[in-house]
């Protein structure tokens, strides 16, 4: 297996994967949507809100604002010797206190919960949570847990995660007229004429519209996909870096398959 990076930023990482199989790669995609941990408020205890909102509303609200998840540095309360009452391993307390006395109204923003662990706070400080007119107030402790994205979307760590197959456009030199009917019908300009013939760029920027070959008389154009390779597209919603998600997801892939061979060990496959 072979890996290229194409854009790696903190977020957002895309890159191409060659000589491996659709189940190998679904199977990094779906444990980066569905089980990777990541931290999200999973507890709210409200002390006073007398916004126009339900107090259970608000706590969804609460709970789909992206936090940041330091690594190793919380367990999930599953696991915590604490059996799940919570406790400083496996528990990080935010705290929100808006009274507003103002004239009009004031947003209260997810800039407004205070973290105790500074390495656990919310990824941006402009989501919106609730408008407070004169008068109102909204005070409240809410505790993030680490969880997995099976459980529940608010600890996906994934806003977007996707795979295609490598596309391949193969131009026949012999047909091909140079005509530049082809460069002009691509709708993301993936073709170019030089030298009489025309040249791909961007192989891996193709969505497979097949404009090119519909555009192309002489039949020169080929558009196909290599069924070994992947260009991969993960963002982060900023929870975690996305280098951070592909190499835990690669590390949750092979404990599943170490516990799978063990498995069978143990049932006496005769594997090791
Ligand atoms: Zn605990």
């Amino acid at each position: 297996m072979e890996i290229s990076v194409l854009e790696l930023g903190p977020f957002k990482a895309r890159f191409i994967i060659r000589g491996a199989s659709v189940a190998l790669v679904n199977a990094l995609r779906r444990i980066m949507i569905s089980e990777v941990p990541c931290m999200a408020i999973d507890e709210v205890a409200i002390i006073e809100n007398s916004s126009v909102l339900y107090d259970e509303i608000l706590a969804h609200r609460l709970a789909m604002i992206p936090l940041t998840t330091p690594e190793d540095k919380y367990v999930p309360p599953s696991q915590c010797s604490c059996g799940g009452r919570g406790c400083s391993n496996c528990q990080a307390r935010l705290y929100l206190d808006v009274r507003w006395d103002g004239e009009g109204e004031r947003t209260v923003y997810s800039g407004d919960l205070k973290p105790e662990d500074p390495e656990v706070a919310p990824v941006y400080d402009n989501i919106p949570i609730v408008k407070l007119a004169q008068g109102q107030s909204l005070v409240l402790e809410a505790y993030a847990t680490l969880g997995v994205g099976k459980e529940h979307a608010k600890w996906q760590p994934t806003a977007a995660c996707a795979y295609k197959y490598m596309p391949v456009i193969a131009v026949d030199v012999d047909k091909c007229t140079g005509c530049g009917e082809c460069a002009g019908s691509c709708p993301r300009q993936l073709l170019e004429l030089s030298e009489g013939s025309v040249k791909v760029k961007r192989v891996e920027d193709c969505s497979l519209c097949m404009e090119c070959e519909k555009a192309c008389e002489p039949g020169a154009l080929k558009v196909g996909w290599d069924e070994s390779s992947f260009v991969f597209l993960v963002e982060t919603t900023g929870t975690m870096k996305a280098s951070t998600l592909v190499a835990k997801a690669a590390r949750v892939l092979r404990s599943k398959a170490e516990e799978f061979v063990q498995k069978l060990g143990v049932e006496g496959a005769g594997w090791s």
